[in-house]
């Protein structure tokens, strides 16, 4: 099993191919998004902190987010593999994670950048919604990903409900921090020959099996 890394813009599918891995083959998912809005749900000040900058697409201090990728990569359910998803966002990020893997004597594995056209982006975005319950993503402008009940999940009935930083000035805020400050990411991991590059425009099917093929059948099954 390999640990992959998702880079990619918002809305690029990081969390919907993340979830189907965890589905198919086991892997941990880890989304930082996910650890920062339950730690922001606790509403001590920490929380309030982290939610302010969450609802206005800043980032979180990466001296949090160090602490909490450490903690959840040496936990047992990890042992398998893990997808980061959301992590790293900055190139001191990604020069720290590399820091605390040969700390702890573990691989990287393979980067996987996900593109898709900036007009794509809005869309996914602003129609995305989420099961209040298991997690499940819909977007309600996409036939693939509409849910058959409007507002109801389709795997467990828990009801849908949009991000608080999915709205218009959040998402541009995020999309102009993605290219200045998380895409020289790629070049770092480029020149370290790991990065394979998916197009998240196709097909679920299509750039599923494709990031099936990077993993390697052989890989993914063991
Ligand atoms: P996401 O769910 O990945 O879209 O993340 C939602 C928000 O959480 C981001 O807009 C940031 O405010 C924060 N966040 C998530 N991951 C990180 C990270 N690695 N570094 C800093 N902030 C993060």
């Amino acid at each position: 099993m390999k640990n992959i890394i998702f880079l990619a813009v918002q809305g690029a599918g990081k969390g919907t191919f993340a979830k189907k891995l965890k589905e198919k083959y086991g892997y941990a998912h880890i989304s930082t998004g996910d650890i920062l809005r339950e730690r922001a749900a606790v509403g001590d000040e920490l929380g309030n902190t982290i939610k302010n900058l969450i609802d206005n697409g800043q980032f979180v201090p990466d001296d949090i987010i160090f602490e909490a990728i450490e903690y959840k990569i040496t936990q047992p359910e990890c042992e398998k593999g893990y997808i980061l998803d959301g992590f790293p966002r900055n190139l001191a990020q990604a020069e720290g994670y590399s820091e605390i893997l040969n700390k702890l004597g573990k691989d990287l594995g393979v980067v996987i950048n996900l593109t898709i056209p900036n007009e794509m982006l809005k869309q996914r975005i602003i129609g995305r919604r989420l099961c209040k319950e298991c997690g499940a993503i819909y977007n309600i402008y996409n036939d693939d990903f509409k849910p058959k009940v409007d507002g109801v999940c389709d795997k467990c009935g828990g009801k849908l409900y949009q991000r608080a930083d999915d709205n218009e000035e959040s998402m541009n805020t995020r999309i102009k921090t993605y290219f200045e400050v998380t895409e020289p990411i790629i070049d770092y991991y480029k020149k370290q020959g790991v990065l394979s590059t998916v197009d998240s425009s196709q097909e679920v099917d299509t750039v599923f099996s494709e990031i099936e093929k990077i993993l390697g059948s052989e890989d993914v099954n063991n």
